[in-house]
């Protein structure tokens, strides 16, 4: 059987995965990423994973490619981190492919950790069968993908699809890309509970400590007004990007994954009336905004279906 290993880079957590030529997962594991430690301390993180993964492939095929999603920007033609991930700190022009090339002498993929995670929502998840679809995963920052005419769209030179960096409020919060009112910077979990503390602060309450998303969304259950306006507010300038997403790229779904999506369906139905209200009439027909539906797997399985899909490419010349 032809097998496929799939890495998908965290700052924290390194997960793999060994795949089917279907990107059916056979095993899965985790092991801190190293992050912090730097690119050397990265690799070894890498290597060992794929070492581990080698040893119980033996069983079932043979490993054909490695699939890497990494965060920021990536350049999928040589498989380089060419910039944008702040918290993986040394990890800028880290080779990804050369480094794994040498060392396994597999073919070896790597690309944007959203596109990764877009790829597996479009092949096997909630965008399945879709030609043209929005990903976009609300955790920390915003991760953006873009599905047209079933292939994802990387840009001139594999810096496209940052669709968190859309601008909702031309002078709104800045943003550490150096723009300001960037969606990211709203509809983020840190976007949402900034919105909760401004929220709290115009009433004259001060802000808990260590307040997560989860936290406001569980408030907001029990009644409180200013939990609901956060949400509703939040709601709200996801929206408004989502009505421009709507009109530049008439998608059949949006799909919206990450913590803050994951909290709840009425959270998503808000940012869909929203964009419905905004968007061209005509855009919005037929037009689903629904839930990511591969979970913590997204990430890994759509990794090794980046190694699946670009290792045939590559045997077909
Ligand atoms: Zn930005």
């Amino acid at each position: 059987m032809d097998l496929f290993i799939g890495l998908d880079l965290g700052g924290t957590w390194l997960k793999y995965g060994l795949g089917d030529g279907d990107g059916r997962l056979l095993t899965r594991g985790k092991r801190p990423s190293e992050g912090q430690r730097g690119r050397e301390a990265i690799f070894g993180s890498m290597i060992n994973a794929v070492k581990e993964l080698l040893g119980v492939a033996k069983e079932w095929g043979e490993v054909r490619a490695i699939g890497v999603g990494s965060p920021g920007l990536v350049d999928y033609q040589r498989g380089i981190l060419m910039g944008g991930a702040p918290n993986l700190p040394g990890w800028e022009g880290a080779d990804i492919r050369g480094v794994l090339e040498r060392e396994f002498g597999i073919p070896t993929f790597a690309d944007n950790d959203a596109n990764v995670m877009a790829l597996a929502e479009a092949r096997l998840g909630a965008a399945r069968e879709a030609k043209q679809a929005i990903f976009l995963t609300l955790g920390t920052g915003i991760g953006g993908g873009i599905l047209i005419d079933g292939q994802l769209y990387r840009g001139a030179w594999f810096a496209g699809a940052e669709l968190g960096h859309t601008v909702i409020k031309f002078d709104g919060r800045p943003c550490n890309c150096g723009n300001v009112g960037c969606v990211e910077q709203y509809a983020s979990a840190p976007g949402m509970i900034r919105t909760y503390w401004e929220i709290l602060a115009a009433k004259g309450m001060s802000p808990p400590a260590g307040l997560t998303t989860e936290q406001i969304f569980a408030r907001a259950e029990q009644g409180e007004v200013e939990a609901r306006k956060a949400i509703e507010d939040t709601a709200y300038y996801l929206g408004v990007a989502l009505a421009s997403f709507v009109n530049i790229f008439n998608p059949e779904v949006i799909v919206i994954g990450g913590g803050v999506a994951e909290a709840g369906d009425e959270f998503i139905r808000m940012a869909e009336q929203v964009a419905v209200r905004l968007a061209q009439d005509v855009a919005t027909r037929g037009l689903r905004v629904v839930r990511a539906s591969m979970g913590n797997e997204a990430g890994t399985v759509g990794a090794i279906l980046l190694a699946v899909e670009s290792y045939a490419t590559l045997v077909s010349g």
